[in-house]
């Protein structure tokens, strides 16, 4: 790997980040907070809350088996995605290298922080090679986007080609894992000690049953999540969202009961889909959605809208024509769009 230097912008590598009230104290046992310019009244919420969310980084580091120190929550994972642009790519000279079709939001960032995106496209497994993706890499390419499972394929990209990128290629390596809780595979975190390159994105917005709080995590190494540290708002993670979060995290057992009546329902419902005369092909997943090709994505998009069910029209993504992508619903929902489709004419 480059030093991370190397990797950092120059001005983010020097930047005297802000020092806000609750940074510069810390730790103390202290009664009187006169520091802040806050109102003393209507606790808790006048107060700011933790800037670095120590309480939530504590129970997570035991959930997920990493130190809290090598923990970055941000608002929502997207967060996560744009520091990393803000962080390590120099504008109009630096590029990174991601794998196509996948989430949007890598696209989007990088357009948005102005630096050059190259897609690598998927084979019809839906599967790339190491070698294609180093292939794409030049002296200006300072990081590489997987998601595994990924959107809006649902596959898991193959383990060994990840491991190959991360030991082969110099510079940064995310590996989105937003679906991890759904997959048959277990995730790559366990090998963070061993790869400094690595950074490993979760979130509590699929599995966790938490989108509306807006929490997502960045694994690491501690020097970048340091960096993150350094250029994330003072107060990213609000306290209502800490809260929220640490009365999700004390519950694991609702999470593991949702992800096994999905993974049922996933079952159930691929099993249908693939009986109807209007699917052509119904794509393997790890995920809590599946790709079904149709035989006209967008007329079916459409008839299902008119009768109120929302499904996502993939048919003008690369690879994904007349694709539909499906999230499983309740039990109730899923029979709800069948009985729809069934009746498709
Ligand atoms: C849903 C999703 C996310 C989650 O984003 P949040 O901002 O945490 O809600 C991240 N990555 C992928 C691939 C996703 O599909």
């Amino acid at each position: 790997m480059k030093s991370l230097k190397e990797l950092t912008r120059p001005n983010i590598w020097s930047l005297a980040p802000y020092s806000s009230a609750r940074n510069e104290y810390n730790g103390h046992v202290a009664h009187v907070f006169l520091d802040a310019n806050e109102n003393p009244y209507n606790a808790p919420y006048n107060r700011y809350p933790d800037p670095l969310q120590q309480e939530v980084k504590e129970r997570l580091a035991k959930i997920k088996g990493v130190a809290a120190d090598n923990i970055f929550l941000g608002n929502g994972s997207d967060e996560a995605i744009d520091l990393i642009y803000r962080c390590f790519c120099e504008p109009q000279k630096d590029n990174v290298v991601a794998i196509c079709p996948t989430y949007g939001m890598y696209e989007v960032c990088a357009d948005i922080n102005n630096v050059e995106y190259r897609r690598v496209m998927l084979d019809e497994q839906y599967q790339v090679t190491a070698d294609k993706l180093l292939a794409a890499t030049d002296d200006h390419t300072k990081a590489i986007w997987i998601c595994s499972p990924n959107n809006p394929t649902g596959n898991n990209i193959m383990r060994e080609e990840i491991i190959k990128v991360i030991e082969q290629y110099d510079g940064l390596v995310i590996v989105d894992e937003a679906y991890i809780d759904f997959s048959s595979e277990p995730t790559i975190l366990r090998q963070l000690t061993q790869h400094p390159n690595l950074i490993v994105l979760h979130t509590m917005s699929k599995a966790w049953g938490s989108a509306a709080i807006r929490l997502g995590m960045a694994f690491a190494q501690k020097d970048i999540i340091d960096i993150f540290n350094k250029v994330k708002y003072p107060y990213n993670v609000n306290l209502l969202t800490q809260e929220q979060a640490l009365k999700r995290l004390n519950d694991t057992v609702s999470v593991e009961r949702w992800v096994n009546m999905l993974l049922q329902e996933r079952g159930k419902l691929m099993q249908s889909f693939s009986e109807l005369p209007i699917c052509k092909q119904v794509y393997p997943t790890d995920a809590n959605f599946f790709l079904a090709k149709m035989t006209n994505a967008q007329n079916i998009y459409d008839y299902l809208v008119e009768k109120g069910i929302i499904v996502r029209n993939r048919t003008r993504i690369t690879l994904c024509q007349d694709c539909l992508r499906v999230t499983i619903g309740t039990k109730e929902e899923n029979s709800e769009l069948l009985g729809a489709l069934r009746m498709f004419k």
